[in-house]
């Protein structure tokens, strides 16, 4: 049985400040079920110490929204998994399809990422996903699948645990339009599979979410599929009411 995971993106959003509370707001509601689900939130690097200091203790962990693939050197701008892990973070999400598109990494870049943050002992989240236009072409699955073989040939997993692969359709992605459950579902057993034919009997082990337009209302149905293990949450991930409502609907099961 895979352990549920939800991880809440803040993406370039929360000062300090706000992401303290915000942080607070989501342990006062939702802490006590960080012992049945992995629970995580990803803030800004700005914030990291903040929202750091509010989940020690809590269970509740600390991500990094990205990181670089070297561990120290002339790199500037640039943040190391060895560095993510001194701010507290045991995860950090990478791929996701706003590098992937705003910022232009490749599927190279992100395969070195996932390889760097293992050896470092960092959980990785990493995001696949196909475009609308991808999609209406019939091509969702050839795009997940080169997605997610680039991304994992080669790389050492010791604990299948440690990674999660988070389906996230680019059309879904903070508008308003989720993948149903029978989309998402389609997609995501497809991954268990191309992660099998890498990873072999492993592949059951890893955790597959799905992302894009996840709030309260629509949850339920979502995890109600057998190959969808949690959700990558944006923009319901910034209230703590509508985070924790996703945490506990995630909890009950
Ligand atoms: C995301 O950015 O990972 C995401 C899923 O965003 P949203 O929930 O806002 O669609």
């Amino acid at each position: 049985m895979r352990k549920r995971l939800i991880a809440g993106n803040w993406k370039m959003n929360m000062m300090m400040g706000e992401a303290g509370e915000l942080a607070r707001g989501v342990v006062d509601r939702a802490g006590g079920l960080a012992e049945n689900i992995d629970i995580i939130l990803a803030p800004p690097y700005t914030a990291l110490g903040a929202v750091g200091d509010v989940l020690r203790e809590t269970g509740i962990m600390l991500a990094a929204q990205n990181v670089f693939w070297e561990e120290s050197g002339a790199f500037t701008g640039e943040i190391s998994p060895g560095m993510l892990a001194d701010a507290g973070c045991s995860w950090v999400i990478i791929g996701h399809s706003e590098r992937r598109q705003i910022l232009l990494e490749t599927d190279e870049m992100v395969r070195m990422k996932i390889g760097a943050s293992l050896g470092a002992g960092l959980k990785v989240i990493v995001c696949v996903g196909e475009t609308l236009e991808e999609r209406a072409e019939g091509r969702a699955i050839k795009t997940v699948d080169a997605q997610v073989v680039k991304a994992l040939t080669g790389v050492d997993i010791d604990d299948p645990e440690d990674l999660v692969i988070a389906y996230e359709p680019i059309w879904a992605i903070g508008t308003g339009h989720h993948a149903t459950p029978a989309e998402a579902e389609f997609v995501q057993s497809a991954i268990r599979e191309i992660a099998g034919n890498i990873l072999g009997d492993s592949a059951a082990r890893i955790r597959i979410v799905y992302g894009g337009s996840v709030n309260e209302e629509n949850i339920r149905d979502l995890l109600a599929e057998p190959d969808i293990d949690g959700a990558l949450v944006g923009g319901a991930s910034l209230r703590a009411e509508s985070m924790a409502s996703i945490i506990e609907a995630a909890g009950a099961k």
